[in-house]
């Protein structure tokens, strides 16, 4: 796949018009998002600038997607929500909520993606 037909596939796709799915052209782009780095970056990238949120203080743009998934409507930490696997505090802790229907989240020092150190001002 070239990167002009993913971009369309992109458009398609995330502009929740799921009334004209087509599942062979739906395919094509999920599998497109898993084997292609450039590809899912920039569509992760994209979904992000749509919806107003700002990725360039993260370590990478995955830490940076799964930040924004971790909030609610109100932009609170979305505790409830067994899709989310990774909250980060204001004091720049990041960490993995366990889903066992507490509170509990295990704290970490590097990004699973990246591998980047996570520690801020210490
Ligand atoms: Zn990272």
């Amino acid at each position: 796949m070239d990167f002009d037909r993913f971009k369309k596939l992109h458009d398609k796709y995330s502009a929740s018009d799921w009334n004209n799915l087509e599942m062979s052209d739906f395919s094509e782009y999920t599998e497109a998002m898993q084997e292609n780095k450039e590809f899912h970056d920039w569509a992760v990238k994209s979904n992000l600038e749509a919806a107003g949120f700002d990725y360039s203080n993260y370590c990478c743009i995955t830490m940076a997607n799964h930040i924004f998934l971790s909030y609610d409507d109100n932009g609170e930490i979305d505790h409830g929500n067994h899709d989310v696997i990774m909250h980060k505090w204001e004091d720049g802790t990041y960490g993995i909520p366990v889903q066992d229907g507490g509170g509990s989240v295990v704290k970490i020092k590097f990004c699973p993606w990246c591998g980047s150190n996570l520690k801020t001002d210490e």
